[in-house]
């Protein structure tokens, strides 16, 4: 199984520590990620998911929530939250159950959502959030459970009216909670970006944050140094600060802002002698603020109680084993791997695995090759041309096969490091084969040393002053080669050339 290959071994940091005018503090954060399943069709209909359609087109009886229609489970979503709680190392458990979750909304026409409450489909696992070479947080999750989405109130197309589309209505969302684990802004973003990429991995959710298929509530709350160990040794949230939750974040950039101006809203208040209300906040991006949207005395209760129409869901292990088996190689495992086999630095092997997509890439070029020669390229020419153009790996006007062909010509001597730029580009702008590319335009590394040497003597010969100043001061001779280079259009040997100028301005 994929799962139990070795991990890069890493220690986790000290948490981030704000000063205060009283002392430090230190920050607590806790996600609750509702990811939307990749599936055609809804949770418990067979209406499409298909994004940016007409206003209430995708909404069958069902979601409509016409009477006497019966919700019917859609397995492909069921198996998105196996293989994403098993992707999380997280237990699944074989029976869960699902809930109505009763609250009123224009947008919700059941009158309840259902959603999964004392029992749901995946228990506790764990993320591990990369923050640099050897160093990454353990943040561990409670949950996952699945549930429908609600409908879109649109309440800016008219100045009296507000609209309602169903489209969205019932399409399926795993929600993913995680312990309050987080101790920073970075870290946050970092958490999302990490279950992101797991989940692309997986294929269980596109991880599109624009389009809203992945949004956040972050939970925050401020205690001193020292409270959070007791938390964690006594498990008594006791010790923590009382936490505020802004709700639908779907900006990584916003995240953190959101969390450093909530945390230091809490330590201003606490400083001054007041006790923060637990409460629900919006992050306004254009004042960069968090305001209050409903307090706990607003909370709702919802009166969870088991949906009669449905049965609770229930596996046998055989069937999560079997889905275990077909899981993808995922991110962790997939790094130590390229540090491992392919001898790339930890930091390059996390720039390569971002996507499934560039890994591929990655691999088809460095097989057979030297591993680092090949992430160089990759990373640095490939992906850095991609990135300036803003195109994704596999629109890449250059393949795999074609840059795996300039890396053997640089190795075999035929090209050197500076015409296999040249190359490169000639590839990205017009194809072709690279050693066919180097034969017609003879773009052949000269390692003749008879031409060298001529080049090398019409040089000195034309700069008797630098050569007599080359002789005192020997560091000069790289002048000479690059002269050189300049004189053979790039293509001399550096090598044959920096030995040839020594040789002859009797350098050493
Ligand atoms: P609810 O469903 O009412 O929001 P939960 O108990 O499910 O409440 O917790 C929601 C999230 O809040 C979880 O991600 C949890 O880790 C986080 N959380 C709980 N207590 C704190 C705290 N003191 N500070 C920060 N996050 C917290
Ligand atoms: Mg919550």
């Amino acid at each position: 199984m994929p799962l139990d290959a070795p991990l890069l071994a890493f220690e986790e940091p000290a948490a981030k520590r704000i000063e205060g005018a009283t002392g430090e503090w230190e920050m607590v954060i806790g996600m609750e990620v509702h990811a939307q399943v990749a599936s055609k069709s809804k949770l418990f209909s067979g209406a499409s998911t298909a994004f940016g359609a007409e206003p209430n087109t995708n909404v069958s009886l069902v979601d409509a929530a016409m009477p006497g229609m019966l919700p019917v489970i859609n397995a492909f979503c069921v198996e998105q939250a196996v293989r994403a709680g098993l992707g999380l190392r997280a237990k699944i458990n074989l029976r869960s159950v699902f809930d109505r979750k009763n609250y009123f909304y224009p947008d919700l026409p059941q009158g309840y959502q259902i959603s999964q409450f004392k029992h749901p489909i995946v228990g506790e696992g764990e993320v591990i959030v990369d923050l640099a070479p050897g160093v990454a947080r353990r943040v561990g999750i409670e949950r996952i459970h699945l549930e429908q989405d609600a409908g879109k109130s649109i309440h800016d197309m008219d100045p009296s009216l507000s609209f309602v589309d169903l489209n969205r209505t019932g399409v399926a969302l795993m929600e993913i909670v995680s312990r309050p684990h987080i101790r920073g802004p970075e870290e946050a973003a970092e958490y999302v970006r990490k279950l992101r990429q797991i989940l692309r991995y997986l294929g269980a959710c596109d991880g599109n944050m624009q389009e809203g298929s992945l949004r956040a509530d972050v939970n925050v709350s401020v205690c001193r140094p020292g409270d959070y160990e007791r938390f964690r040794e006594t498990g008594d949230f006791g010790h923590l600060g009382t936490r505020c939750e802004i709700k639908n974040m779907n900006s990584m950039r916003f995240i953190q802002q959101a969390i450093d101006f909530e945390a230091k809203r809490q330590i201003a208040i606490l400083e001054d002698g007041g006790k923060v209300d637990q409460e629900t906040r919006l992050y306004d991006p254009s004042k960069g603020e968090t305001r209050s949207m409903r307090s706990k005395e607003e909370a709702h209760d919802y009166r969870y109680f088991p949906d009669p129409d449905l049965l609770p869901l229930e596996f046998s292990q055989d069937f999560v084993d079997g889905i275990a088996a077909s899981l993808p190689e995922l991110p962790d495992q997939k790094k130590a791997r390229f540090v491992r086999d392919y001898g790339v630095t930890e930091y390059d092997a996390g720039v390569l695995t971002a996507e499934v997509e560039s890994a591929d890439f990655f691999e088809a070029v460095a097989s057979g090759r030297d591993g680092k020669t090949a992430a160089n390229w990759v990373i640095n020419e490939l992906f850095g041309r991609l990135n300036k153009e803003g195109l994704a790996v596999s629109a890449s006007p250059v393949s795999a096969a074609q840059l795996g062909g300039v890396i053997d010509l640089i190795a075999s001597g035929e090209i050197s490091g500076k015409i296999a730029k040249d190359l490169f580009e000639i590839l990205w702008a017009e194809g072709g084969i690279p050693a066919e590319i180097v034969e017609a335009r003879g773009m052949r590394q000269v390692t003749d040393t008879g031409a060298i040497e001529a080049a090398v003597d019409e040089v000195i010969a034309a700069n008797p002053e630098k050569a007599a100043q080359a002789r005192e001061k020997p560091s000069m001779a790289g002048w000479f080669v690059g002269q050189v280079m300049k004189a053979t259009g790039g293509k001399a040997n550096p090598q044959a050339a920096g030995e040839l100028v020594k040789r002859k301005l009797g350098i050493e």
